[in-house]
């Protein structure tokens, strides 16, 4: 009887299959259909390769494996690894940190599909012992959430939450060198999400309405004024009116660059620390939606990008969410 090769019927997410049987004859029948490569290959190492079509395994065309069993027409040992060349699709997710050690989460898809399967067998296959789809997708998403998390904590928290366009970009160029090393290609990655803790919010949202970074990176005192609105009755929010007008000013612009000062963060400021605030748009003009950072049309109550509700104090300031009183004016919220 006729040996024949075939993978038959793999499944939508299989991106490898493993012949069971390690004894080739020759005159076997290799099928290898559309999208498909089968890969021979003994002791770790990558011998012949054959495209989609129907071959009869022969001493020419497995040349290489011919050469390594002596000559010998007695059936000879190999693993044959098919490949599949059809896109797939994998979902992420994880925790790290920001270039100021700020928590995030993050999430979202990416696609990918093996451009180079000789690579991709030797990296991935051989290399790490993975012979069975489960475990070669697993080590996959692993690798791209190691590129991701590496790449994402070299970005600012502001970049991520204002600038999430941009580093989506530059972070998929890098994943893509990352992905090519493997001998795969990464089609397409979008990150759905990025959230971090209430704490970095209410931080954000301070930056975002004073664009003074540094005042807000001390955030000391930032927490203990957000700490201090949260307080009902009087007393408390005259300590907090006391201190935010001069939070919510901008750094005088004649002021000397000054050392980087220690803040609450740790590790290195952020690049925006060293910017004096823009003297020419003054905070209360344009309206950002402290949630995405994008602005918003003057007093809306939702933000048109990213859907979050806009929380206002009864005069029309933005206010932190759960905030008793306004910032700005110290307004009661209702
Ligand atoms: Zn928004
Ligand atoms: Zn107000």
């Amino acid at each position: 009887m006729v040996q024949v090769i075939e993978w038959v019927n793999p499944g939508e997410d299989e991106i490898i299959w493993r012949y069971p049987n390690e004894v080739i004859k020759w005159g076997a029948q290799l099928i290898v259909h559309e999208y498909e490569v089968a890969v021979f290959m003994r002791d770790g190492k990558v011998y012949d390769v054959f495209g989609p079509g129907r071959h009869t395994l022969t001493t020419q065309n497995l040349p290489l494996l011919y050469k390594l069993v002596g000559g010998s027409n007695s059936p000879f040992k190999a693993t044959v690894i098919f490949v599949s060349m059809k896109e797939f699709q994998g979902r992420y997710g994880g925790e790290t940190q920001t270039r100021e050690l700020a928590p995030i989460k993050y999430y979202g898809v990416y696609w990918f599909k093996v451009a180079d399967p000789v690579q991709f067998i030797t990296e991935v296959v051989g290399g790490q012992s993975l012979y069975d789809t489960q475990d070669v997708t697993k080590f996959i998403r692993a690798y791209f959430n190691e590129g991701m998390m590496k790449h994402l904590s070299s970005y600012s928290i502001v970049d991520l939450f204002q600038n999430l366009d941009m580093v989506s970009t530059q972070v998929k160029v890098k994943l893509m060198e990352d992905f090519r090393r493997l001998g795969l290609e990464l089609v397409d990655v979008k990150i759905e999400g990025v959230n971090t803790t209430d704490e970095w919010r209410q931080r954000l949202f301070w930056l975002m309405q004073t664009g003074n970074a540094q005042a807000v990176m001390q955030m000391d005192t930032v927490k203990q004024v957000a700490a201090e609105l949260g307080k009902s009755g009087s007393a408390s929010v005259g300590t907090g009116m006391v201190l935010i007008p001069q939070l919510m000013q901008p750094a005088p612009p004649a002021q000397p660059a000054q050392p980087a000062q220690p803040y609450a963060g740790g590790g290195v400021p952020p690049a925006q620390a060293a910017q004096p605030a823009t003297p020419t748009q003054p905070a209360a003009q344009q309206e950002i939606c402290p949630y995405c950072g994008k602005p918003i049309p003057p007093g809306a109550r939702f933000c048109p990008y990213c859907g979050h509700e806009i929380k206002r104090c009864p005069n029309g300031h933005i206010v932190p969410e759960g905030a008793k009183f306004c910032p700005v004016c110290g307004a009661k919220i209702e």
